[in-house]
């Protein structure tokens, strides 16, 4: 089936061309490794999993790199400011690289727990200086660079489509930065740098040497380098956030395109933030949560992902903790259907399941629309519907793109203890001793095993505690 997705670039919903069908180059921008990563960085993360999902469920072959920002990325987008990784490393009393790790490892275990596949390539910025290197040589030797007391900045009047991904005209492009400080050595305001020299007056942790002097890379060069690298210098799909279309993703065009006078990227998929209490979540607006802060209050990663799936990637997410309790008894409920429909449901799907995936299907290659999505495995799960077969055949084909868990520990056979205290409260019910029936499900709800009484008799569900 073709994948419709809202490219930024045209800002209209577009049929996915691949390159080279089926694979498909998927780069997304990873984190900055200076703190952890808040939940609304997750959402993001999870929409670019979906994607990533979706592509697979549809028949594509997605190729998937991220990187891993450990070096280079300014407290200001003006270029000016401090390393995060070396506040980072102030702020701990550890070293830069030592901040990187640490931040590196907790993203990824997160990750794990959100069911966030793992890149076919994970790479770190100080992995790949000499790229980033290669490629600021290839910008010097197109004029496109030049040189100040703190750096090499590219001259963004020197490429005409500047500011093309922000849907602005050539100089609103380049003026499009008249917000940040201006540095009087800067030519325009929207000229960033590829190369930052290290100061004189003080080492750096991490510094490398380059054709113009010590330093370290500019942030944008990075992903330039690597997705080129890894993709080629035209590939199929690039996303992030939002935030990373004015500046850094308009860069990272004007590098890869300026160095290599090919498009870069076919298709720009960016998602909308999650927000709270009005504003953006944000590390530097000191009010954020951790997944931890949510794993805390008693909710799952897995909760949160699906909150992220009930509203659609270019819309706003509020987060609300209501909105999480909601969101944690929906993936309770399908949680404890899978669980019973695997335990129970007999005899094959049939075409029943088929008309309820095909919509799924659509959904999913409707620009991604997870919500249409899970509206149609819920309406499937309604009471006189298809039969259980067909209910458990949706809930595990659609579990390969939600990533829900809906099946990581179903429990099919009780321990035989269990088994005893779920015999005797049948015989009860049999027997109509109503009391010790009552008594026997409290027992057995106090070990985790809620029992259910339906026409067909008397049915369990485990949930961990
Ligand atoms: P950063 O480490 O700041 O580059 O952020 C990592 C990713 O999270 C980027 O793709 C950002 O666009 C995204 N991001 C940052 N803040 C939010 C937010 N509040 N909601 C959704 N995505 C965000
Ligand atoms: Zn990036």
């Amino acid at each position: 089936m073709d994948m419709m997705l809202f490219n930024t670039l045209s800002r209209t919903k577009e049929k996915l061309e691949p390159i080279q069908p089926p694979k498909v180059g998927m780069y997304t921008c990873g984190p900055t490794v200076y703190n952890f990563l808040h939940v609304g960085n997750y959402r993001t993360y999870i929409f670019e999993d979906a994607l990533r999902r979706g592509l697979a469920y549809l028949g594509f072959e997605p190729r998937h790199v991220m990187n891993i920002t450990d070096v280079g990325h300014l407290t200001s987008d003006a270029d000016t400011g401090e390393d995060k990784l070396e506040v980072g490393a102030a702020r701990t009393g550890k070293t830069a690289w030592e901040v990187a790790e640490f931040y590196t490892k907790t993203f990824l275990s997160d990750s794990k727990r959100l069911n966030l596949l793992p890149p076919h390539e994970l790479c770190r910025a100080t992995g790949n200086i000499p790229e980033q290197i290669e490629l600021v040589r290839r910008l010097e030797a197109k004029g496109l660079v030049y040189k100040t007391s703190d750096g090499l900045y590219y001259d963004t009047s020197k490429f005409a489509p500047y500011g093309r991904l922000m849907g602005a005209p050539h100089q609103e492009g380049i003026r499009g930065g008249a917000r940040v400080e201006l540095s009087p050595e800067k030519r325009n305001p929207s000229d960033f740098a590829v190369w930052k020299f290290s100061p004189k007056d003080r080492q750096r942790q991490m510094e490398w040497d380059s054709p113009w002097g010590r330093g370290f890379p500019g942030w944008h060069i990075e992903c330039s380098a690597m997705a080129m690298k890894y993709l080629g210098e035209s590939f199929d799909i690039h996303c992030g956030g939002v935030d990373h279309i004015p500046i850094h993703h308009t860069n990272e065009i004007a590098q890869a395109e300026g160095a290599t006078g090919r498009p870069f990227v076919r298709v720009w998929v960016h998602g909308e933030f999650l927000v709270m209490n009005k504003a953006k979540m944000a590390k530097s607006a000191g009010s954020f949560l951790r997944l931890q802060d949510i794993e805390q209050e008693g909710y799952s990663a897995l909760d949160f992902r699906y909150l992220c799936l009930t509203a659609h990637y270019r819309k706003q997410l509020d987060f609300t903790w209501e909105g999480l309790e909601g969101a944690k008894s929906a993936r309770r409920r399908l949680l404890d259907r899978a669980q019973l429909l695997a335990r129970q449901a007999k005899g094959p799907a049939g075409d029943a399941a088929r008309p309820i995936l095909d919509r799924f299907k659509a959904y999913v290659a409707d620009d991604l629309d997870m919500p249409g999505a899970l509206a149609a495995v819920w309406d499937a799960l309604k009471p006189g519907g298809v039969s259980e077969a067909a209910q458990l055949a949706v809930l595990r084909e659609a579990d390969h793109v939600l990533a829900l868990g809906l099946f990581e520990d179903v429990q099919t056979v009780l321990s035989p203890d269990l088994q005893v205290l779920l015999d005797q409260r049948e015989q009860a019910r049999k027997s109509k001793d109503f009391a010790a029936s009552d008594r026997l499900r409290k027992e057995l709800a106090d070990k985790g095993i809620l029992v259910e009484d339906t026409p067909q008799g008397q049915r369990w569900i485990q949930r961990k505690p």
